[in-house]
């Protein structure tokens, strides 16, 4: 057994000499949960991929002074799966007889670590609410609410939300029957995107940001000045979320989340419904919703540019990386269902 207080420096190449079989790492804060998952990316990329398990910090301590030439690990493991994620959408027809779609998504799924009271429990029940208060008063445009699945585990929901209709949009455009001028497909009817992720936090501020045309950030700093609600705008940014596949397919999208919470975030056992302020969640989502009526609904016509700006383009390319996230097969099916609840006459 050959210990290292971490992986700076030459102990990388350290490791590498003494052909390690196993790694052990310990926990660094004081918690009575055994750490679940696997060691990070970073060790992964440094030492290759070895078998690891991570232990608590007071079994940690026994080790350490105990110091045996040997040791023993009872380990249970839990194989990884391949499994289907789901996104579920509802649409609502506008009543301007138009084509424009305005999607308002968050996802749904959650983290191994904790489970994701406000990371995204809370932005799911945000857009929830946002449905079932159009659904009364009406909409201008046609609302396409979205709860995306496997956000977590790298936006596959959006991604394959996005591809399939880019895919469809390329294919009918191909097609000799498709009048180029004036024509779109459903995707080039993608207008703009709401997303809320990380929603009702009890500590921490509010905090909004945009990619796409400089007057939705303004929009959302003057709204918050005239109906005094806090909040944080930063103006064509990247907000590691299900809005990515979108602006990376040119659709500009706000954002909304909560930020500043200190240790108490998403990704930990810490991210549950004690850490979450009910009132909190009610007053953003307020705020959403009178955003959207007075800079969405209100306007005599869309007012924000579909436009992504060059800056915005090559940091997004950037958070992909080298490889088109649009670029693999999307499986399973599409399935629709039509509301078959007849109104009561
Ligand atoms: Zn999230």
């Amino acid at each position: 057994m050959v210990t290292f207080d971490s992986f700076a420096g030459d102990v990388q190449d350290r490791f590498h000499s003494y052909k390690a079989a196993a790694l052990v790492s310990i926990q660094t804060q004081s918690s009575k949960s055994h750490f679940r998952g696997t060691y990070n990316s970073v060790a992964k990329r440094k030492i290759g991929s070895i078998p690891s398990v991570r232990l608590t910090l007071d079994d940690g301590r026994k080790l350490i002074h105990n110091l045996p030439e040997k040791m023993t690990l009872k380990v249970d493991t839990q194989e990884e799966k391949v499994t289907t994620g789901h996104n579920v959408i509802a649409d609502m027809k506008g009543s301007d007889s138009g084509h424009d779609i305005i999607v308002i998504c968050a996802h749904y799924d959650s983290v191994w670590q904790g489970p994701g009271a406000f990371d995204n429990g809370g932005g799911t029940a945000g857009i929830m609410e946002l449905a079932r208060v159009y659904k009364e008063k009406g909409s201008k445009y046609n609302l396409r609410f979205i709860a995306f699945g496997g956000e977590e585990m790298g936006i596959w929901g959006s991604k394959a939300y996005v591809k399939r209709l880019k895919d469809k949009s390329d294919k009918i455009k191909k097609d000799k029957h498709f009048e180029k001028d004036g024509l779109k497909t459903e995707f080039d009817y993608h207008r703009f995107l709401v997303n809320l992720d990380m929603m009702g936090h009890l500590h921490g501020r509010s905090c909004a940001v945009t990619l796409g045309d400089t007057d939705i950030a303004a929009s959302v700093r003057l709204f918050s000045k005239e109906i005094r609600y806090a909040i944080n705008v930063r103006e064509n940014e990247i907000y590691s979320s299900d809005n990515m596949a979108f602006n990376y397919a040119e659709i500009p999208s706000l954002s909304f989340y909560r930020c500043g919470f200190g240790d108490l975030g998403g990704h930990t056992e810490m991210d549950v419904i004690d850490n979450c302020n009910p009132a909190g969640l009610a007053h953003i989502g307020g705020f959403v919703e009178k955003w959207i009526d007075r800079y969405i609904q209100a306007m005599h016509q869309f007012p924000f540019a579909k436009t992504i700006p060059e800056a915005g383009k090559t940091a997004v390319q950037k958070w992909f990386g080298e490889r088109n996230p649009l670029e693999y097969k999307v499986e399973g099916s599409e399935k629709r269902y039509k509301d078959k609840k007849k109104k009561k006459k």
